[in-house]
């Protein structure tokens, strides 16, 4: 049986991973500012995690959601700690559309209305309501178009409010920093106003904060560099460092009952011991004070190619967008430097999306890489 073609691929069989750097099957050693997009939060194969989730497959690797499993209680405890969301509730399941698709799910039950409101170059997964969400035409089958949504302009404030007017709005549904879509942002103005009018107009506000949460930001979340209280808060990819799991986070106006949500594999003990490690690790090595420290460095590096490229995006959620299309550099960058680097709608941007425990002197190889590929 050959494999359904959905992915273009590079050429490149990598087999191991230490930290920032992933290596072939023929020995190259390459410099991941990719993160296998935006997962990688701890490092490859990060000595605790391979402990603790080597230890926890030795006594019980899964059990469904039909018993006691303390972990859960403590991933929610630690995650409350890191994130500062006291009083949220959590709900466990396995990747970044299925958190947002709960979210939506629950933003409807909980308002029972059913329209949504997403933003221009938004990416939220390829799930039912989750992709109806999502701009990109290509990748939303007719079974999914039957969901109602509206899309305006990130900033389009008053858009957005005309619309929440009329009362039928469950659910709106931003990323704070845009990924897929090429690290888009509006401003406090605009943010702190769009929770307002949710809250006014009975509709959920949801931080997707799959791509940009658990410290990739510098902030825990990215949502939380302005004064807002999102309903529902989804997550994903850095949470367990490459071991699927998502959640999301529930404000306690949302109330829960038997049957409301539910998974076969959200949850389970090996994903709690994943996120578990991810968080201790982050608090334990300060990654969060690490990505102020990079990223203030990455600002002041990228002024040696400021004739060429702007930065976007904020702590290592980032990208350089020059004034060409980046296809034949950042290929140019994996076969003759070894660095991974990432791609978004926008074909202008370069994103870097590396590890948390990324140092300056990996900033200094990728822009000597780009000098000399300039040059
Ligand atoms: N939301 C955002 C912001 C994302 O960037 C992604 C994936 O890139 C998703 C949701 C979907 O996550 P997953 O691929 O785990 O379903």
């Amino acid at each position: 049986m050959s494999l359904f073609d959905v992915y273009p691929l590079f050429d490149i069989t990598p087999v191991k991973g230490e930290d920032v750097y992933v290596y072939d099957d023929k020995g190259n050693k390459y410099l991941d500012l990719y993160g296998g997009h935006a997962v990688i939060s701890i490092g490859h194969s990060h000595p605790s995690y391979v402990k603790n989730i080597s230890n926890q497959v030795s006594k019980l690797g899964f059990y469904s959601n039909s018993i006691q499993n303390p972990l859960q209680t403590k991933l929610a405890n630690k995650l409350t700690e890191l994130s500062g969301c006291t009083d949220y509730k959590l709900f466990l399941c396995n990747s970044g559309a299925e958190a947002n698709e709960n979210a939506i799910k629950l933003a409807s039950f909980h308002t029972n209305k059913k329209k949504l409101i997403a933003f221009t170059n938004s990416f939220h997964g390829r799930t039912s309501a989750a992709v109806a969400a999502t701009d990109n035409t290509k990748i939303v089958a007719p079974v999914n178009a039957q969901q109602e949504v509206e899309f305006f302009d990130l900033g389009d404030i008053i858009g957005v409010e005309r619309s929440l007017k009329k009362g039928d709005v469950c659910a709106v549904i931003v990323e704070f920093v845009q990924g897929v879509g090429g690290l888009g942002e509006s401003d406090a103005q605009f943010y702190e106003k769009l929770d307002q009018l949710c809250k006014e107009h009975g509709t959920c506000l949801i931080a997707d904060e799959v791509q940009s949460g658990f410290g990739r930001t510098g902030d825990f979340f990215a949502f939380q560099k302005y004064n807002i209280e999102p309903e529902i808060i989804s997550i994903a990819k850095g949470m367990g460092n490459g071991f699927p799991v998502g959640g999301i986070l529930i404000h306690p106006a949302i109330k829960a009952s038997y049957g409301l949500l539910g998974t076969t594999f959200g949850g389970n003990h090996l994903a709690c011991i994943a996120s578990l490690t991810v968080l201790e690790t982050i608090e334990k090595e300060s990654l969060m004070e690490n990505v102020f420290q990079i990223y203030s460095y990455f600002l002041q590096q990228s002024s040696s190619i400021q004739k060429h490229a702007k930065v976007k995006g904020r702590g290592l959620m980032l990208g350089l967008e020059f004034d060409f299309p980046v296809k034949e550099l950042r290929s140019n960058l994996i076969y003759k430097h070894h660095i991974f680097t990432g791609s978004s709608k926008n074909p202008n941007l370069l994103r870097i999306l590396p590890p948390l425990t990324l140092k300056k002197e990996h900033i200094d190889d990728l822009f000597d890489a780009i000098k000399s590929e300039l040059s």
